[in-house]
């Protein structure tokens, strides 16, 4: 089976058009299906149509959030509550365009675990193109994978590369790169992108900074979550080290001019010191809650294995 994950903050005039272009792609596949809606606190009625389109349509599903989480936050939600082995995901803006379902199925077939849209011709105002082309370079170069487009959210997976995903903040522009780093075979289609008729994006250009901070964390979190020690540890040994170069360096100077004077680099090193101690610990704190946290969802760690023979 296969679920389709929307989510929804203010798309009125979009919904219906969107559930008939999924339904006529959709019933040319063989396999079951299931759309998952959620309302992520629209103020608009996008609530009200979804409940009837769902009144109507039993494999139409709609989760109601309670106030505006945000986009990953939906995405989180549609995915825990998704029944399918292949998860497929897509705007409700109409950018992203149904009919490109297909092609991405097939992809998953060739054998990978997760496939991204690649808007090549992208349909969106110039300034968001061009933030778009930076963070992607930066992402590409700091992550590894080769993904052109991994803010287009037409993509598709197979359940188990979602499974124990958790999402955080505005992750959900690198989920791609996240199953990346989990060691899942991804690959990319290039798709049909359109430009927005109905409604607002929620989105300006604060998304670079904040688009910064979570590719930091990803990358953090995947070359060290089992060992935060390594990370903090190592900064705290560089900054001792920089302590004593300049230490010796005065002590020279001391001998030298024959009188110890206290200027700004003594300073600098007694605060490369105090840091560098403050590192280390923290490396000891991340290390023991790293530790409860694997202990407590042992879960996380199962992507590790992709099978067992024998
Ligand atoms: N969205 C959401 N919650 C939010 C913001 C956006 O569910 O807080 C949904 C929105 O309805 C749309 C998708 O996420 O289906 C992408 O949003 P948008 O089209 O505004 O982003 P853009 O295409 O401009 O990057
Ligand atoms: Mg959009």
């Amino acid at each position: 089976m296969i679920s389709v994950i929307i989510p929804v903050y203010n798309e009125e005039k979009n919904i219906r058009i969107l559930t008939k272009e999924l339904f006529d792609v959709l019933k040319t596949i063989k396999d079951k299906f299931e759309i998952i809606y959620i309302n992520d606190g629209s103020k608009d009625k996008s609530i009200l149509i979804l409940k009837d389109i769902a009144k109507y349509n039993k494999n139409v599903r709609v989760i109601n959030h309670r106030k505006n989480f945000g986009q990953t936050a939906s995405l989180n939600s549609g995915l825990k509550h998704a029944k399918g082995n292949i998860i497929v995901t897509l705007d409700a803006d109409l950018q992203n365009d149904p009919k490109d379902i297909p092609r991405l199925l097939n992809k998953l077939n060739e054998g990978y675990d997760a496939v991204s849209g690649w808007r090549y011709k992208r349909k969106d105002p110039s300034s968001k193109k061009i933030m778009s082309v930076i963070a992607n370079k930066l992402r590409r170069k700091i992550t590894g994978e080769k993904i052109h487009d991994a803010g287009c959210s037409l993509k598709a997976y197979k359940k188990e590369v979602v499974d124990g995903l958790e999402l955080y903040g505005e992750m959900h522009r690198y989920i791609i790169s996240l199953v990346a780093l989990r060691g899942f075979k991804i690959s990319e289609v290039k798709v049909n992108h359109r430009s927005r008729k109905y409604g607002k994006t929620k989105y300006s250009s604060s998304r670079l900074i904040k688009g910064f901070l979570d590719l930091m964390f990803i990358k953090f979190w995947s070359d060290y979550s089992n060992r935060p020690l390594h990370f903090f540890g190592t900064l705290g040994i560089i900054q001792y080290f920089l302590s004593g170069l300049i230490i010796i360096e005065q002590i020279i100077k001391a001998i030298v001019i024959n009188a110890l004077t206290v200027g700004p680099l003594l300073l600098l090193a007694v605060l490369l010191v105090i840091t560098g101690t403050l590192f280390i610990i923290f490396g000891f704190l991340a290390e023991i809650m790293i530790r409860l946290y694997f202990r407590d969802q042992p879960e996380q760690q199962d992507h590790m294995i992709k099978e067992v023979i024998n």
